[in-house]
C-alpha cells in the first residue's frame, strides 16, 4: 500500500507543483493518476522512489515512511517504467532485462534464463532477445522496458506514460498485456497518463489531478463516469 499525506512539492524555482494531496492506493491494484500535462502526476509518481522529495507531508510504503529508507534499498523493491523505455542501446534486449539481477548477483546463467522467460510473459520472442534495442519497434522496446522493471521482481511498479510514445492499436495490445500481467503477479501498480480513455481501461482507481497539483477525484472507473 501506499499512502500520500498531505504531500506538497514547491520546486526550487517556486512552482507549486503538488498541493497538500492525500491519497491511499491500495496493494495489488493498479491505480492511474490522470490529468492534463502539468498537473504535477510526474512529481507525485516520484516522491514513492524519492527521485522527487515532497516539501511538506510525507508518503509511506507498507506502513513505513520512505524517507527512512535508504534510497538504493527502496528502488529494488520499486520497478519504475517510463515513456521513452531507457534501454541500453549497445546491450542485446535480453542482458537489458538481465542487468538489474547481474547486479545484484545473480549469475550470468539464471539472469539470462530468467529474461527469456520475462520477455516471453510480455509476448517476446527468444529470436527478438538476441536483438539490440535499436531493431525493436517503439511498442516491443516498451514491453522490454516493462520486463526489465519485472527483472528485480518488485512489488511495486511506478509507470510513467509507459505506453504514450506507440500508435493507437500497438497501445491497446500493450494495455492488455499489463492488465494480464497484473492478474497473474499481483504487483501494486501506480500508473501515470493523460490519457482518460487509457486511466478507465486500466484503473482499477483513477485519481483525477487537476493543474495545480490538487486532487479532483478519486473514485472506481464506474463512478466516475457515472458523474
Ligand atoms: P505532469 O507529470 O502532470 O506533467 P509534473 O509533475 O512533471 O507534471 O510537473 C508539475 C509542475 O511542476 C509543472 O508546472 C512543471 O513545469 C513543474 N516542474 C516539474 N519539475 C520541475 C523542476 N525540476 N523544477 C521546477 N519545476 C518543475
Ligand atoms: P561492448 O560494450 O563490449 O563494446 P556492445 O555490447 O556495445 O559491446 O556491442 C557489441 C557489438 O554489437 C558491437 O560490435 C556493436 O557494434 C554491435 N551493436 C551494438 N548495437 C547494435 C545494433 N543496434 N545493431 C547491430 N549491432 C549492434
Amino acid at each position: 500500500m501506499i499512502e500520500f499525506r498531505t504531500v506538497r512539492k514547491q520546486y526550487d524555482d517556486g512552482t507549486v507543483a503538488v498541493r497538500e494531496l492525500s491519497l491511499t492506493v491500495p496493494a495489488g491494484t493498479v491505480t492511474v493518476l490522470v490529468g492534463p500535462s502539468g498537473c504535477g502526476k510526474t512529481t507525485l509518481l516520484r516522491m514513492v522512489n524519492r527521485m522527487v522529495e515532497p516539501s511538506s507531508g510525507a508518503v509511506l510504503l507498507d506502513g513505513r515512511e520512505v524517507r527512512d529508507s535508504d534510497p538504493a534499498e527502496l528502488r529494488r523493491g520499486i520497478g519504475y517504467v517510463i515513456q521513452q523505455a531507457g534501454l541500453f542501446p549497445h546491450r542485446t534486449v535480453r542482458d537489458n532485462v538481465a542487468t538489474v539481477p547481474l547486479l545484484f548477483g545473480t549469475s550470468r546463467r539464471k539472469a539470462r534464463r530468467d529474461a527469456e522467460e520475462l520477455l516471453e510473459r510480455v509476448g517476446l520472442s527468444r529470436e527478438l532477445g538476441k536483438r539490440y534495442p535499436g531493431q525493436l519497434s517503439g511498442g516491443q522496446q516498451q514491453r522490454v522496458g516493462v520486463a526489465r522493471a519485472l527483472a528485480a521482481d518488485p512489488p511495486v511498479l511506478l509507470m510513467d506514460e509507459p505506453f504514450s510514445a506507440v500508435d493507437p492499436v500497438v497501445r491497446a495490445g500493450l494495455q492488455q498485456e499489463l492488465l494480464r500481467l497484473q492478474e497473474e503477479l499481483g504487483k501494486t501498480v501506480l500508473f501515470v497518463t493523460h490519457d482518460v480513455d487509457e486511466a478507465i481501461r486500466l484503473g482499477e482507481r483513477v485519481a483525477v489531478l487537476r493543474q495545480g497539483g490538487e486532487l479532483a477525484q478519486y473514485a472506481a472507473p464506474a463512478e466516475l463516469l457515472a458523474r
